[in-house]
């Protein structure tokens, strides 16, 4: 006997509405597509975004899923207004300036303040895939600055 039909069997035996007919299975796998290349001059290594939402006057927000490659990061950065940074899959990096690297884990989230600089990315061995959400874009998005160093990201420890 099937799954389908099992459920279907438990349902009717206990009076339950027959769900399992009508509601199809959750999709496995990533929750967003992997997305386009990003442009080179901002990141180190292969870095793939899919957009989410665009800029919009009523939101003030702009997002995308971002999917490093292991080894991949961004350069270093800021945003002006900040940014959450919303852990989807995989294992990754993320420092500010000053700081030690903060090892990032599926299901965790990153307040990027303000004007703080900083960078993220995949760890040596694993991906990451991450939903960075800008708010406040009316005061600007991103400044980008250099790359980060090979010693700055094998720094983790
Ligand atoms: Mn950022």
């Amino acid at each position: 006997m099937t799954r389908l039909a099992l459920t279907t069997l438990l349902a009717l035996s206990l009076g339950l509405p027959n769900t399992a007919q009508t509601i199809p299975p959750a999709a496995p796998g990533p929750v967003f597509p992997r997305g386009e290349r990003a442009p080179a001059p901002y990141f180190t290594g292969e870095v793939y975004v899919y957009p989410l939402v665009q800029d919009d006057p009523a939101f003030q927000c702009v997002s995308s899923s971002v999917t490093f490659r292991p080894g991949a990061r961004s350069n270093w950065h800021v945003h002006p207004a900040g940014q959450l940074l919303l852990v989807t899959e995989g294992v990754g990096y993320y420092q500010e300036k000053g700081q030690p690297i903060r090892l990032l884990r599926r299901g965790e989230v990153v307040q990027a303040l303000p004007g703080v600089e900083h960078w993220h990315g995949a760890s040596p061995t694993q991906a990451l895939t991450h939903i960075a959400l800008n708010v406040n874009t009316e005061k600007g998005i991103v400044n980008w600055g250099r790359p980060v160093t090979t010693q700055e990201y094998t720094s983790y420890h």
